[in-house]
């Protein structure tokens, strides 16, 4: 079907490829315009240290693409993407020599847990199994009217307790530290409101799809959407920054995968000032210290469990967790600061070398931190898996700075491209855009012209939902317009 409107996509993220995607399946010529040399943003994947290594950039696990209706029904496997599963989904070590581990198989999560796993299976059971049901509301933006509202009745009440009271539950250090680990993705004070509700949609997700890799790295689901994108008639150009609106003038629907800010600098004084003044206001959250290593041999983990995790979170007990990341929220780098290692090369073979692994490693450091020293994340592998750093065959580090130059999305380092912090969970871009008056969270002001990225809700993944659902308002708009 052709309806002979033209979109302009700005971004070539999972959030732009999705929306670009779906205003192309709806009949409109669709160019997307990408600053990077390689499309994919926070999907790319490339050799960042030694020869035949790939080493994702940002996005490693995809517990949210499995659980995102959008990714459900696109069916990107016709298009060449392959998930691969590792043996345990998250493991979370400790001083004294325990770990936890999240199994995909609930049941052995639970009895590992021993007095712990009924309270697990008291949180995580009824949600992990209807987690598509509740995936539809949850990553839908506010308010509308649930699909699926008891799932929702059941998850709200726990999803709004600041992690530091939902952990009360959990008696063992090993428990605590295990969905603390997982609420810390949120990147917030673990006392604060709402800080379990990422938690709970982490682990719950990893019952139900587990956090599995894509086959040849991250840069697979990417080039599988562009796949899918150029089917429909769509285009994607490379080294194409946009700067200014009269980049994308002419076009019907433009949506823009960017941070508020550079929305702000694209449409200047297009956009009404006071919606101007609130996108250049956008607060953005803590950065991300990058560690990418080529590691020979398996890392030596003190623990077992560790070593057949895909995701490993260390950073000790849940108050040390919750410790570190209120001096990250303050503006402090933590003495031992919250880090997640990714071990993709355990679901999938084809990233490693001659026995010389791709170790995925970041560290939550304050927004803005100007370090690029890996010694913060080296240490706190080195406290769990002693002789590690005789191991290092090469290691490549991007601060702040350096992941804001690889990707503007990423403002002072925050990957999330945006604070967590308490209600702007909920009511992303910084409540500029709550929906009054008929306005959805991706307007901008300009007629025609949506924000898409991860600044709008559902917020930070690779679920391609933002795009999803700011191409759907931008169709409809458009399709009104024509009467
Ligand atoms: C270190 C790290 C680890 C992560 N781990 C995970 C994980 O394991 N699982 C997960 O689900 N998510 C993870 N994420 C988050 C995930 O990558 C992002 O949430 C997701 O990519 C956001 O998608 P997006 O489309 O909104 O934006 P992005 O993927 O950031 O893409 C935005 C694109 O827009 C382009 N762009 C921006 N401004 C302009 C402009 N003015 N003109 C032209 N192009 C422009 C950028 O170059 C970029 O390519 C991680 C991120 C990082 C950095």
């Amino acid at each position: 079907m052709t309806r002979d409107g033209r979109a302009i996509v700005v971004g070539s993220g999972p959030n732009g490829l999705a929306g670009a995607i779906l205003l192309a399946r709806a009949g409109l010529r669709v160019r997307v315009l990408e600053a990077a040399a390689e499309p994919g943003g926070g999907t790319r994947s490339s050799q960042l240290t030694l020869p035949g290594l790939i080493h994702d950039h940002c996005s490693a696990f995809h517990p949210m693409a499995q659980a995102s209706p959008l990714f459900r029904e696109l069916g990107l496997e016709r298009y060449g993407l392959r998930w691969r599963h590792q043996d345990i989904e998250m493991a979370h070590p400790l001083d004294d020599g325990t770990a936890a581990a999240v199994w995909r198989d609930i049941d052995r999560t639970v009895d590992e847990l021993g007095g712990d796993g009924p309270a697990w299976r008291y949180t995580f059971g009824a949600l992990s199994a209807g987690f598509d049901d509740l995936a539809q509301d949850i990553l839908r933006p506010l308010p509308h009217l649930p699909r699926h509202p008891m799932r929702l009745a059941r998850f709200g009440p726990a999803a709004l307790l600041p992690a530091s009271v939902l952990v009360r539950q959990w008696r063992q250090p090993r428990t605590r530290a295990l969905f603390g680990g997982a609420a810390a993705h949120a990147v917030t004070s673990l006392g604060a409101p709402l800080s379990s509700a990422v938690g709970l949609t982490l682990i719950a997700a990893a019952h139900r799809h587990g956090w599995p890799v894509a086959e040849g790295g991250s840069r697979a689901i990417a080039t599988a959407m562009i796949r899918m994108l150029e089917s429909l008639g769509g285009t994607v150009e490379t080294d194409t920054p946009v700067t200014s609106i009269a980049q994308v003038d002419g076009a019907d629907i433009v949506l823009l995968d960017t941070a508020p800010g550079a929305a702000a600098t694209i449409l200047g004084d297009r956009q009404p000032p006071r919606a101007n003044r609130a996108y250049r206001r956008y607060r953005y959250g803590p950065g991300a210290l990058k560690v990418d290593l080529a590691v020979r041999g398996p890392i030596p983990w003190a623990n077992p469990l560790c070593a057949r995790a895909g995701t490993v979170h260390l950073g000790g007990t849940f108050d040390d967790l919750a410790d570190a990341e209120a001096a990250t929220v303050r503006g402090h780098l933590a003495a031992a600061p919250f880090v997640l290692v990714g071990q993709q090369y355990l679901a999938d073979r084809s990233r490693s070398v001659d026995g010389v692994h791709p170790i995925w490693a970041y560290a939550h450091v304050p927004h803005g931190y100007p370090g690029e020293d890996p010694e913060p994340v080296l240490r706190q592998i080195e406290r769990f898996a002693p002789g590690f750093r005789d191991r290092i065959v090469d290691i490549r580090t991007r601060g702040p700075a350096a992941l804001e130059r690889d990707n503007p999305n990423y403002v002072g380092g925050d990957i999330a491209v945006g604070s967590n912090a308490g209600l702007r969970l909920l009511f992303r871009p910084g409540g500029a855009t709550l929906p009054i008056g008929g306005r959805t969270p991706y307007d901008t002001g300009v007629p025609g012209v949506y924000l898409c990225s991860s600044a709008t809700p559902p917020g930070g993944g690779v679920h391609g939902m933002g795009g999803a659902n700011a191409a759907a308002v931008a169709l409809a708009r458009w399709e009104l317009s024509r009467g």
